[in-house]
């Protein structure tokens, strides 16, 4: 058991919050109960996942998609009320980090993806130098090759489109809705660039430049990140911790 002031203070220290500029809070972001035995981890802090954490006895929840972001209106209705209604009623504590936890050298979700498929950054690119790029292995250099893997790895197809057919010596990626820096990538050195999303730019852009464009899911792509910092903290405190995946075709 530990106190959630030093889980927060914990993950602030590991996690950096005030280095990012953010689309909405990162930290504690509902406060609960004031102990903390059992660590739930997931990828969006949704009615199912909460629930599904009420029913495997976590006190507190870890995030990568929290309930607050810019551009909302500040009320408490529907939708959100049912969310905030239920983390209330069981004094859970939901802790959520975004680009923090994106972009977390060892445990965040690019670092861990990336160690997934094989691939070791050698260098960052984009706002904030959230994405990542480096060398691929030389098994990995054709675009059927990194699709096969990431069917493999990721349990769902990529929607990809290809490049000029070049060796993709160089792969980018950057998890989740990161369409919109397939440009960054490409002016990075990319052969290749691999995120969650696509919009119909991406696919003009892929043809036009040569560089291949895979979507390979915002969820599949993000869901690696929350429970690798879920288990550093629980082994840190010595607290019980699990995963839950509430799948989603997105
Ligand atoms: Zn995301």
């Amino acid at each position: 058991m530990t106190d959630r002031v030093d889980v927060d203070a914990y993950l602030q220290q590991l996690l950096q919050p005030q280095a990012f500029k953010d689309y909405g809070p990162n930290g504690l972001q509902v406060e609960g109960r004031r102990e903390v035995r059992r660590v739930a981890s997931g990828v969006t802090a949704s009615l199912d996942f909460i629930d599904a954490a009420i029913a495997a006895g976590a006190d507190t929840l870890l995030v990568h998609h929290g309930l607050f972001w810019r551009g909302q209106d500040g009320r408490l209705t529907g939708w959100l009320k049912a969310r905030v209604a239920r983390l209330l009623a069981h004094e859970l504590n939901l802790f959520a980090y975004h680009l923090p936890l994106d972009a977390h050298p060892e445990l965040g979700n690019n670092a861990q993806l990336g160690r997934r498929l094989g691939l070791t950054p050698d260098a960052r690119f984009g706002d904030q130098d959230l994405g990542f790029i480096g060398p691929a292995p030389a098994e990995l250099q054709s675009l059927q090759a990194l699709a096969q893997l990431l069917r493999q790895q990721l349990g769902r197809d990529a929607l990809a489109v290809p490049g000029d057919g070049r060796p993709l010596r160089r792969v980018a990626w950057c998890t989740g809705g990161a369409q919109g820096w397939f440009e960054a990538a490409i002016a990075a050195g990319a052969d290749a660039f691999l995120t969650g999303e696509i919009s119909e730019p991406q696919a003009h852009l892929a043809r036009e430049t040569g560089v291949a464009f895979l979507a390979c899911g915002h969820h599949a792509t993000e869901r690696y990140g929350a429970p690798a910092v879920g288990e550093a903290l629980a082994s840190h405190f010595g607290l019980a911790h699990g995963f839950i995946d509430i799948g989603n075709p997105a």
